[in-house]
């Protein structure tokens, strides 16, 4: 492993100052995700700025919604009785997530800038890979590329973003809370991931040196009526190969007068399903309506070598994730 510094203030202050003293730095909260990539060599910070001190661990009501602290561990927040009661589609899609051991030392805010799975990437050995080393290739369009993207995608890079948290963050329309040397912002989630284009070495839109405060979940009166379903090699602490965050509104006889859709697992951010969504509002979610639905959705989908299975897949999760959606009380 490659030498580095470390820091571990207790202020907000305090850590972007620290973050601004050197070049190549990271900030580092539950470490899940970045340890192993320094194990690997994938990431080698100089400097490493610990979060862990920072008052950042509270969950409250916020605005008619709640708010999440960046340091709040990704099994708290899946257990909070507000967050079960209000948004069941985040502690489920949280729980599908990793392990017990991993949920209980992972952060919102770590959760959320998580990297890639993609092997090739993990793997320095590989010479080709643009997310790793700009300019250098793609070693997966061409090689194994079972858990890569069909949405979305560069001739750069064919990742997919791990998460399933934030599957269900963009259902809900989260807004991610981030602080930085230019002062405070929000960032819809949205607008959080970026597409890989000819940037695939950048997996989000923060600026260098921002740091995450805080995800605000917004007030969705209909917001226990959601479901996260995630297909995946095996049973458990397995990534997703599709997952569908659903959340809706219908009237009695299932008219869907408001649907949010999010899959996992297809793109290289949390993909929002706006094409399916807008072909349901205000109409019944019979097998054809919500099948148009879906392969409207994916029309634009490209599968590669190992991964084309993704297509149908993805398609059958949203039609399923609505029709289990309607059944939640
Ligand atoms: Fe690297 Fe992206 Fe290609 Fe994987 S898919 S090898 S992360 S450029």
């Amino acid at each position: 492993m490659t030498p580095f510094t470390y820091t571990c203030p207790e202020t907000v202050a305090e850590a972007l100052r620290a973050y601004a003293a050197g070049p190549n730095t990271q900030f580092i909260g539950g470490g899940t995700n970045l340890l192993d990539l320094m194990k690997m060599g994938t990431e080698q910070p100089a400097h490493i700025v610990d979060v862990n001190k920072l008052p950042l661990k509270k969950i409250e009501e916020h605005a008619g919604g709640l708010r999440i602290g960046a340091l709040v561990s990704n099994t708290e927040a899946a257990n909070h009785t507000l967050v079960r009661s209000r948004y069941p589609v985040l502690s489920e899609a949280i729980l599908a997530g990793a392990t017990q051991q991993l949920r209980n030392k992972a952060t919102m805010g770590g959760n959320l800038l998580q990297r890639t799975r993609c092997y090739y990437f993990y793997d320095p050995t590989f010479r080709e890979c643009n997310k790793r080393d700009p300019g250098s290739g793609c070693a997966a369009i061409q090689g194994y590329n079972r858990i890569h993207a069909i949405l979305g995608a560069s001739d750069e890079c064919i990742a997919t973003n791990p998460s399933d948290m934030c599957v269900a963050l963009m259902a809900l329309d989260a807004t991610v809370q981030v602080t930085g040397p230019k002062g405070e912002r929000a960032i819809a989630m949205r607008d959080f991931h970026r597409l890989p284009g000819n940037t695939p070495e950048l997996d989000t839109n923060l600026q260098p040196g921002e740091l995450i405060t805080a995800v605000d979940l917004p007030a969705i009166p209909y917001g226990r009526r959601s479901t996260y379903i995630k297909v995946r090699d095996r049973n458990s602490y397995a990534f997703a190969l599709v997952s569908v965050a659903t959340v809706l509104d219908a009237g009695e006889d299932g008219t869907i007068r408001k649907v949010h859709i999010a899959l996992g697992g297809v793109a290289h951010k949390p993909w929002r399903a706006t094409t399916a969504e807008k072909t349901l509002a205000g109409r019944k979610a019979d097998a054809g309506t919500l099948r148009a639905a879906a392969e409207a959705e994916l029309q634009a989908a490209k599968g590669y070598r190992d991964n084309a299975f993704k297509i149908e897949l993805a398609k059958r999760c949203i039609v399923r994730g609505v029709l289990s959606t309607l059944n939640v009380a």
